[in-house]
Formats: structure tokens, sequence, C-alpha cells
């Protein structure tokens, strides 16, 4: 008889998303006449760039007709898009990597969850905590992580690095040694980063222990500060260790169109095998490539025109950051975060737990958040608002908070 992957059973309850919801369902139908304000989840808002746009036109049109149709994307990705993304994510910061060292895929979630399948089940990951919840779940699911313990809300076989006020939000190489290390910046959900000597530390210690460094830069683009890396591959050795995802998403609003890939490079090798050859592997058998048309319209952001324009839409969100951090500020909150990042981390009051200012700004000022302890055991007592909203909408809740 069959038999299902029980990992899948280890997996603690209900996603955080599912409990807000059910929660702002119950107030509205229990006050139809309250406007809320959601600074909660992290999507986007305002609506593609125009260049995008003009290009999913054109190449919907290509699509249309015999000598421009186009079926199966190359197993890499476009080398048009390939091509534009060394040219302006890594050459113009000085980076060398290759364009057959970048696979496109269909986001940055895919490819953290899926990166694990070219790693043993017998490695031990190393997460930062709180921490953006698909880094575990899909390691869970692998049978990596040991068990969930219900107290604690840890699995037995993960290194949590607590990312906390004390530390600054920064993660402390742990005294474990992990064999793949996590590490998102700037941070979801913290909207922390770290400056490039910090991360330089990283890339040292992967490097001396033999781990590899799973790097999530789907924030890059909020990146407003000198000292900050906008690549991991900025950092020496980086090449030998250290795997970086890239987003669409969160710079140029492709949440629902879909586009992102992965640098794998060539150099990256485990006892003489390259990490290259078996992500190479694993896309080509598993995925069939992002569509010619999304591929093209990803290309547009790095004309000069798109990039004008997406890098308005990044300020817009920055805007509302800035208004989220001093409005809370002004207020006597705890925050940090909204300055690489769209996201604001903001200790909650009088030693409330996450829930409970999550039902207070719900019932108080009719805002919806994200409870910290949602990301992890370390946000519990912190909260996540975002600055994905409208400027209006943002202003207003702030307003609101204030008035508390
Ligand atoms: C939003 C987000 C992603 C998801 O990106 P997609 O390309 O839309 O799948 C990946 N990593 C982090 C940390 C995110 O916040």
């Amino acid at each position: 008889m069959v038999k299902i992957n029980k990992n899948y059973l280890k997996l603690p309850g209900s996603y955080l998303f599912s409990d807000i919801a059910k929660k702002v369902n119950a107030f509205t139908s229990n006050n139809p006449d309250k406007k809320i304000i959601r600074l909660g989840i992290g999507d986007v808002t305002l609506p593609l760039a125009p260049v995008v746009i003009d290009t999913l036109h054109k190449s919907v049109d290509e699509m249309g007709k015999q000598e421009t149709f186009k079926g199966y994307a190359p197993d890499l990705g476009y080398e048009f898009l390939r091509n534009a993304i060394v040219e302006n994510d890594f050459k113009a910061r000085g980076v060398n990597i290759k364009a057959d060292e970048v696979f496109i895929s269909d986001g940055a979630k895919s490819d953290s969850g899926n990166i694990g399948d070219i790693f043993d089940v017998d490695n031990v990951i190393a997460v930062c905590d709180p921490v953006y919840p698909v880094y575990v779940d899909t390691n869970a699911m692998a049978g990596r992580t040991g068990d969930y313990d219900a107290a604690t809300s840890k699995w037995t076989n993960v290194i949590y690095m607590p990312c906390l006020e004390e530390n600054g939000f920064a993660p402390v190489i742990p005294e474990k040694t992990p064999d793949i290390i996590y590490l998102c910046f700037p941070n979801n959900p913290t909207g922390a980063t770290i400056s490039k000597d910090k991360l330089q530390e990283w890339v040292d210690y992967a490097n001396k222990v033999g781990a590899v460094i799973i790097y999530d830069a789907a924030y890059e683009a909020y990146i407003s500060e000198e000292d900050v890396a906008h690549s991991i591959y900025e950092c020496e050795g980086a090449m030998t260790c250290a795997i970086e995802i890239r987003s669409f998403s969160k710079n140029a609003g492709f949440t629902g169109t879909r586009l992102g890939y992965t640098v794998v490079p060539k150099e990256l090798k485990v006892d003489g095998v390259t990490l290259h050859s078996l992500w190479a592997r694993r896309h080509g058998t598993k995925f069939n490539g992002a569509p010619y048309i999304i591929q093209a319209a990803g290309a547009s952001i790095y004309t000069e025109e798109g990039k004008k324009q997406i890098k308005e839409m990044v300020g817009y969100y920055m805007n509302n950051a800035k208004i989220i951090l001093e409005g809370l500020k002004d207020a006597g909150y705890s925050v940090s975060g909204g300055v690489n990042a769209p996201y604001i981390w903001l200790k909650t009051p009088t030693g409330m737990s996450s829930w409970q200012f999550f039902d207070h700004l719900l019932n108080e000022a009719h805002v919806v958040g994200t409870p910290g302890c949602g990301f992890g055991p370390s946000g519990e007592g912190y909260f996540r608002l975002t600055a994905f909203g409208s400027l209006e909408n943002t202003k207003e809740a702030i307003e609101r908070i204030k008035a508390m």
C-alpha cells in the first residue's frame, strides 16, 4: 500500500496568515461599519510599471505570430534576461557572475524551497529566528529538521540563531556547526540588515567549516545605506560557499506575475562536485521554464526607463516605511527596520504577547499587522508592519495608532 511522506504530518498547525484572516473576518462581521487597514501581508499593491506592461503587450503579440512564437524556454532561462541580470545586478557592482551561473525561475519562494533537493537529508540547517517560514518548513518536509516541539516552537534538529533587540537583530555565529546556513538580508520579517563586513564574517566562517550559505536577497532593491552589500558575492570568497536567490516580486511588483532567479557559481564545489551541475540537473528535470512573456517583461526593468520606474515604486514604499517608522517612534514604540527594507519591526508594549498586540491593534485602531511569533519563537513579543499599503492608508493607520 502507498505510504505518504510522514514528514508533512510533523508540520505544526495552520499557517500564520489563515489565523490572521479568521480574526479579521470575525472582526469585520461584528463591526461592519469599521474600515480596516491592512499593514500585514507582505504583498505589493502598486500596479506593474508602464515599461513592464508595454513589454507584456508586445510579447503577447509575438506569441500570436508564427515567426515570433516561442515554445519551451531554454533550461536556464532566456539569454537576454540572464545577460541583463549579469550586467546590472552583478557587473555593475564589481561582481563577476557569468550568465550560465544564473538560473531563471518562477520566484524566490520556490527556489528557496527547492534548493534543498540537492543536499543530503543529514545536513543540519541554521536559520535566523525569527525567519521567513519557507526555509524551515521545506526542510521539515524533506525530513531534515527532526521533530517539532510544540512547547518550545522549535524543531529538534535545527540550529536557531536568535535575532533580537540585544544583538541588533543580527544573527551570531552559532556554537554548533551547521552545514547549510540560511541568511536573508535585508530581512523579512525584521527589516534589519547587516554591514558588508559582518556578511564577510559569515562568508569566511562558511568557507572555514565547509558550510553552504543560502542567501535570500529578495529585498536588495530596498537597500539605502552605503555599507550594505547588495549581493553576497561582493564579499571575498562567497563564490565558493554561497548560493544567492533573487526575486522580481518586491522590487518590480511581480508577485502575481512570477519571476526570480538563483545564482550557483561554478566554483562552488562539495567533494569535487559542483553544486551548479546538481542544480542544473534538478532545474532541467523538474522545471520547464518561466513564460517567455514574463521573462521579456523581467528584462524590461533593466532598461533605463525600467530602472527609473521601479526605483519610483520602491521609493513610494520606502516613504511609507519612513512614515511608519517615525510615527511609531513618536508614539513611543521601540521600532527597527524600515530603512533598508519595507518592514517595520516593533516591540510590543508593556509585555504584551504578539497575538495580544494583534488583537489590541485590530480592536482599537482597526489596523492589521503580523504577530512576530508567527516567524519563530524569538519573534514572540514583536510585531511586523509592512510599507506595501497605499500612502493614504499608511498615514491614516499611523494616526490611528498614535491615538490609541
Ligand atoms: C516575498 C519573499 C520571497 C518570495 O518571493 P517570490 O519571488 O514572490 O516567490 C522570498 N523570500 C523572502 C524573504 C520574501 O519575503
